[in-house]
């Protein structure tokens, strides 16, 4: 038995012992053919968590976090001559922003609110005056501060003005449910240690083949980030073109096998009873979470740091860090806050044992219950 440390980030996750201990394997090639099959299986399972057809779709595996997805699909997927729009109202869909700058992109920076669901009319206006728009790209959940996108909706725009979406799924994929053809997606991602529940180092791209086809002739921007690279390779030789995180890609086998048992939905149950439960919480306690329920992910709470002057969240945290249980800070600027995420192998029993031990922290540093808020 591994110490059970309840990770409340936004992933990595907590994750089974079956799973880490999936890793301790016999020292093995990767070119060897007991290997190759294993990715088969693996890139397989991927694909069958978004119901995804494989005479249509592909995923293609990416040794790095999760951030090398957004990386290769923005510079692999833009043909000459035409734009990127970003729909962006969050700190990852931001990330995304400066990727185009990073390789001189020609893209659109359309920035919304953050804290609320975007207005698709302004998603349409922008796409009407920019006929050159090729590539649409936002985030599904923006982690940051847990507000959901509604994708379906701006997919069947994007799909309606001839362009091709990609969504950043890194926080959802595995958790919420989602369908690749019905919600309107053509490149989706995520990497190993957050849905899933596996361990850092492996990412993958689910994407239409035929878009990754016609990509081969597209401008090549980077060398080790390129998708059409890196799927002709592996679509010849079984295999990712550089070697590959050997022993997480067992971790991967492992967690596709206890995805497939859980189950999608009672597997995304879970994780809402889990959210419901740390809502309940902070709301009990008085604190004030930013994204209003409805437009929320039901993964993510963020919630505002009190006024009272006696709050300190590094106190706070590492009083919770040292009794087995991780928090996490916010990521809007200007605006104090920390997450409670229910990504991972957790459940409601965990988020009730937390909240004993975070409420003896405020305790302890002498911060009033209900917080207060000026
Ligand atoms: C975690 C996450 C990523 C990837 O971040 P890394 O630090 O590179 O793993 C990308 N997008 C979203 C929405 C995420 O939650």
């Amino acid at each position: 038995m591994v110490k059970r440390n309840i990770l409340l980030n936004p992933g990595p996750a907590t994750t089974t012992d079956t799973v880490k201990m999936a890793q301790v394997v016999p020292d093995i090639c990767p070119r060897e053919k007991e290997f190759v099959k294993i990715m088969r299986e693996v890139e397989e399972g991927l694909l069958r968590i978004v119901h995804a057809d494989p005479a249509e779709y592909a995923t293609v595996l990416f040794c790095g976090s999760g951030t090398i997805n957004m990386d290769v699909c923005l510079n692999s997927l833009l043909p000459e001559n035409k734009k990127i729009l970003i729909v962006n109202n969050g700190a990852y869909s931001s990330r995304g922003v400066e990727i185009c700058e990073y390789y001189g992109l020609p893209h659109v920076n359309l920035k919304l609110p953050l804290d609320r669901q975007p207005d698709l009319t302004l998603i349409e206006q922008t796409l009407q005056e920019n006929t050159d728009i090729a590539l649409v790209y936002t985030t599904h959940h923006e982690t940051g501060t847990g507000l959901l996108n509604p994708i379906r909706e701006i997919g069947a725009l994007v799909h309606r003005y001839g362009a091709v979406f990609v969504v950043d799924t890194t926080s959802t994929y595995a958790m919420r449910p989602i369908n690749m053809a019905v919600d309107e997606i053509d490149f989706c991602m995520a990497s190993a240690q957050k849905g899933i529940m596996a361990m850092t180092g492996l990412s993958f791209i689910i994407g239409e083949k035929t878009v990754i086809e016609a990509s081969a002739n597209y401008p090549k921007r980077s060398y080790y980030c390129n998708l059409y690279m890196q799927y002709e390779y592996a679509k010849k030789h079984g295999e990712m073109h550089f070697t590959p995180p050997v022993q997480v890609i067992y971790a991967v086998r492992q967690a596709l096998k206890e995805y497939f048992e859980e189950g999608e939905t009672e597997k995304w149950s879970r994780h809402c009873r889990v959210y419901q439960t740390i809502r309940a919480g902070l709301t009990d306690l008085g604190f004030h979470i930013y994204i209003p329920e409805g437009q929320d992910s039901g993964l993510v709470a963020a919630a505002l740091y009190p006024s009272d002057p006696a709050w300190d969240f590094e106190k706070i945290h590492d009083y919770c860090y040292e009794r087995g249980y991780t928090i996490y800070p916010g990521k809007v600027e200007k605006l104090g806050m920390f997450r409670l995420c229910a990504l991972g192998a957790i459940d409601r029993e965990d988020i009730e044992a937390f909240f004993v031990v975070f409420r003896e922290a405020l305790d302890r540093y002498g911060v009033s219950v209900p917080v207060r808020y000026e």
